[in-house]
């Protein structure tokens, strides 16, 4: 069964005159545990998707399945990273990113476990008790990710996630993102309008149209990521971003 399906979607929004197409005859299959990156240009459609998927906008036609199942409304079956961290900044980075498994009503026995598994996930054991204040840019999208990653959701979205960030902090956090779904085997469905950064990450990058959003290629990269990922990270050399 494929993590994400979705069959044919067509969306318009209201705009100044009448409505205006926005995605048309959208179809994309996402595997069990493959990251796939839509690369398209600002503007193509690239966030609504992400929105039909999350369940946080619906489709005039077409379907959208998650592990088989309709998508109705939004679930912790589903990570979304946007490009804003959007911490809660009087809480610590620890609660924070236990903060959907406290409202749930978690044992405070789980709850530490799976932060503190998800804080080494990203490398911020050692930031656990910092407010967002105290944080870089870098750190704060880290804290996110964990966040979205807490629930092990069945397909983490994420909406151009390092957009905001300087170059090499940009590339840390690449480096970071992909061992971390090595090690967690998430689907991943990532989205950017950086060529570079679909290359680097991707398994299989969806290319985007504008005006309206369609896919128009796809591109697999078949020899595998271009550098090696586990030279890069290691344990303590990511602290600083
Ligand atoms: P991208 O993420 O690729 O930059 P978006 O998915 O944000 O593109 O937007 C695609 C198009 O849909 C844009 O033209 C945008 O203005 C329009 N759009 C997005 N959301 C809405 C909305 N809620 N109402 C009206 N138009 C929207
Ligand atoms: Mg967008």
């Amino acid at each position: 069964m494929a993590a994400i399906e979705i069959n044919q979607i067509n969306l318009s929004f209201p705009a100044k005159q009448g409505q205006q197409q926005v995605l048309e005859d959208i179809s994309l299959v996402l595997e069990q545990g493959e990251f796939v990156v839509l690369l398209g240009p600002s503007g193509c459609g690239k966030s609504t998707i992400l929105n039909l998927i999350a369940g946080f906008t619906h489709p005039d036609s077409g379907k959208v399945h998650c592990q088989g199942k309709s998508i109705a409304a939004p679930g912790p079956d589903r990570g979304m990273v946007f490009q804003q961290a959007n911490l809660f900044p009087w809480l610590t980075v620890r609660d924070n990113v236990s903060f959907g498994l406290r409202m749930q009503g978690a044992a405070p026995e789980r709850v530490q476990a799976e932060v503190q598994k998800f804080l080494q996930l990203v490398g911020l054991q050692a930031f656990a008790d910092h407010y967002p204040w105290q944080l870089s840019g870098g750190m704060k999208q880290r804290a996110a990710m964990a966040r979205a990653w807490l629930p092990n959701p069945d397909v983490l979205l994420m909406d151009e996630p390092f957009g905001a960030l300087d170059a090499q902090t940009r590339l840390m956090m690449q480096e970071l993102l992909l061992s971390a779904w090595q090690q967690t085997g998430t689907t991943i469905l990532f989205v950017t309008h950086d060529v570079e950064e679909a290359l680097f990450l991707a398994d299989r990058v969806l290319i985007m149209s504008a005006h309206p959003g369609r896919i128009v290629d796809e591109v697999r990269l078949p020899f595998g990521r271009q550098r090696d990922i586990e030279t890069l990270v290691q344990a303590e050399g990511y602290s600083e971003i």
